[in-house]
C-alpha cells in the first residue's frame, strides 16, 4: 500500500524533497482504511503535516479510497544528541514511539496545537553558547530607562523556564542595551547553573544555519541541535519578517522547547503587536510570557555608563567631560561606546589628557550630526523650557515680570555664548533696540549678585548651554 502511495507522491513533488521527507518513512500497518507510517521524529511529523498534507491526502485517497486515513507513529529519540549535529541514527537507537493523527483526516483543517512532547534529560555537552562574557549584569547600569527589563531579566536568570516569564521578549530601539541584557542573562545562568545548555544566536545566524540545513537536507539535525538547549536566546527576531520557512522552523523549535519547560528569550526592535510579516501563530506565542521594553537612555544613566566604562579602563574623566558626553551623544549607546573607545585610545596610546577639547574633537569625528554651535534658537528654547514659560511670549513683547526675567536671561546668554552684536540680539527678541539689551544684561548681573537662588538657576542654565558649545 505504502509503495503505491509513494508512486503518487513521487509524481507530485520533486525528487530532492521526496528523498528527504518520504524515503525515511517506514510503513507499519494497514488497519482497514487506516494506514500507519513511522517517522523519525516529532519534528519530521510536524514538517510533513505542515507541508505535505495535500500530497499525502491525494496519495491516501487514491490508494485507500475517499475514507482512507493516515496515522503516524513518531519515534521518540533516545536522547543521543550532539553538537555539532551528526546524522540521526534511525531507527537503530530508537526506544519509543507516540501516535499522531494526520490532518488529512480532518478535511484539510490544520491544527495549530501540538500534544505535549517532552524530551529526555540530555548530558550537558559541548554546545558553544556563543556568549560574550563581557556582557554581564554587573556592568549593566540600571536606570529608569531599563529598570523593568533588567528586573525581568534577573528573574529569568534566577528561574529559567518559569511559564509566566517564558518567553521573555525584550524590545527597544538601536543601542538601548538589548543584546547586552540578554547576554547577561545567558552568562548569569551559565555561571550559576553550569549544567544548563545555553545558546545565543542572532536572527542572522539562525536563518543562515537554517537555509544551509535546508539545502543539505539536514533539517532534522538542525532541529535536534536546537532542541538540546535549556536556554535559547534569539536576538533581533524582527528580521525574521517575511521568512516563511525560517519562521516555521522557529515555530516548531519554540513549541517543543516551551513544552518541555525550556526558557526562550527574544529581542526585537518593537513590541510583538507591531511586528509585521510574521505568522499570526508565532506572534501569539511571543505574547505568551513577559514582554518588557528598554527605552532611550536618560542623562543620568548615560552618565553612569560613561563613568563605569572609564573606571573599568582605569581612566580618569573630568566630570565636565562626562556630562558633556552624556548631553551630547544623544543618538545611541553604541555611538557612545565608539566615542568612549576613541577617548580611551587618545588617552592611553597618544597620552593625551582627557579634557573638553579632546572630547569635542573626538565627538566631531564620530558623530557628524552633533550640534556644533549654540544658536540663538537653542538658547531661547532652553531658557524658556527651564523657566517653564511660553517660547513665543518670551521672544515677543509681553511685559509681565514672569516673562521679562527669562527674556533678560536669554539675552544675557546670547551675549555670552554667541558672536551676535547687541543690536542683532535685540532683533531676535521682538525687534528691541540695543539699549534694551544692555539694560537686560545689567539687570541679570545685578540680580545674580543679590539673589542666590537666581544666581544658581543662571549657573545651572549656563552649564546646560555650555555643554552644547563646540
Ligand atoms: P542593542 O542590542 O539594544 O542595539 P547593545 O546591547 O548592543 O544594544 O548596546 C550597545 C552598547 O551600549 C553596548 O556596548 C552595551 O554594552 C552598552 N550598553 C547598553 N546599555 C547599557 C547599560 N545599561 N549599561 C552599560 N552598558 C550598556
Ligand atoms: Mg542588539
Amino acid at each position: 500500500v505504502w509503495n503505491d502511495c509513494l508512486e503518487v507522491i513521487k509524481e507530485n513533488i520533486d525528487s530532492e524533497n521526496f528523498n528527504t521527507w518520504f524515503k525515511p518513512i517506514v510503513p507499519l500497518r494497514v488497519d482497514g482504511d487506516v494506514l500507519t507510517i513511522q517517522v523519525p521524529s516529532q519534528f519530521f511529523y510536524e514538517w510533513l503535516e505542515d507541508n505535505y498534507v495535500p500530497v499525502l491526502k491525494k496519495a491516501i485517497h487514491t490508494v485507500l479510497g475517499a475514507t482512507g486515513r493516515l496515522e503516524y507513529s513518531v519515534v521518540v529519540d533516545s536522547g543521543n544528541r550532539q553538537a555539532p549535529p551528526v546524522a540521526v541514527n534511525y531507527p537503530a537507537n530508537t526506544v519509543a514511539s507516540q501516535t499522531r493523527r494526520s490532518n488529512i483526516n480532518n478535511n484539510g483543517f490544520t491544527s495549530d496545537e501540538y500534544s505535549p512532547f517532552t524530551f529526555k534529560a540530555l548530558n550537558p555537552q559541548t554546545v558553544n553558547s556563543r556568549l560574550n562574557h563581557s556582557y554581564t549584569f554587573d556592568n549593566f547600569v540600571e536606570g529608569d530607562c531599563n529598570r523593568l527589563a533588567r528586573s525581568a531579566g534577573l528573574a529569568v536568570a534566577k528561574k529559567p523556564g518559569v511559564t509566566s516569564f517564558n518567553p521573555l521578549m525584550l524590545y527597544g530601539g538601536v543601542g538601548v542595551g538589548k543584546t547586552h541584557l540578554v547576554q547577561a542573562i545567558g552568562n548569569e545562568i551559565k555561571n550559576n547553573m553550569p549544567s544548563k545548555v545555553v545558546l545565543y544566536v542572532d536572527q542572522n545566524d539562525f536563518t543562515s544555519q537554517f537555509l544551509n540545513a535546508l539545502q543539505n537536507h539536514k533539517l532534522q539535525d538542525f532541529q535536534n541541535f536546537y532542541l538540546q538547549v535549556d536556554l535559547l536566546i534569539l536576538d533581533d527576531v524582527q528580521f525574521l519578517a517575511g521568512r516563511e520557512k525560517t519562521q516555521e522552523m522557529f515555530f516548531h523549535i519554540f513549541n517543543q522547547l516551551h513544552q518541555s519547560g525550556k526558557q526562550i528569550i527574544m529581542t526585537s526592535d518593537c513590541p510583538p503587536r507591531d511586528l509585521k510579516g510574521f505568522q499570526e501563530r508565532l506572534l501569539s506565542r511571543f505574547k505568551w510570557g513577559l514582554t518588557a521594553d528598554l527605552q532611550e537612555p536618560d542623562f543620568e544613566t548615560k552618565l553612569a555608563i560613561i563613568n563605569r566604562k572609564m573606571q573599568a579602563d582605569g581612566i580618569e574623566i573630568p566630570t565636565e567631560v562626562a556630562e558633556y558626553l552624556a548631553y551630547s551623544v544623544d543618538t545611541n549607546l553604541r555611538d557612545m561606546e565608539g566615542v568612549l573607545n576613541s577617548l580611551i585610545f587618545h588617552a592611553t596610546l597618544l597620552k593625551k589628557e582627557i579634557d573638553l577639547d579632546l572630547a569635542k574633537e573626538v565627538l566631531k569625528n564620530i558623530i557628524k550630526e552633533i550640534q556644533s554651535d549654540v544658536s540663538v534658537d537653542f538658547i531661547q528654547k532652553t531658557v524658556a523650557e527651564f523657566f517653564k514659560v511660553d517660547l513665543e511670549a518670551m521672544k515677543g513683547k509681553v511685559k509681565k515680570r514672569e516673562i521679562v526675567i527669562p527674556r533678560q536671561v536669554a539675552m544675557y546668554f546670547c551675549k555670552r555664548y554667541t558672536q551676535l552684536t547687541l543690536a542683532l540680539i535685540g532683533e531676535n527678541f521682538g525687534g528691541r533696540d540695543h539699549s534694551t539689551v544692555i539694560h537686560a544684561l545689567e539687570s541679570v548681573e545685578d540680580m545674580m549678585k543679590t539673589d542666590a537662588n537666581f544666581k544658581s538657576s543662571v549657573d545651572e542654565l549656563g552649564k546646560k548651554l555650555k555643554l552644547r558649545v563646540a
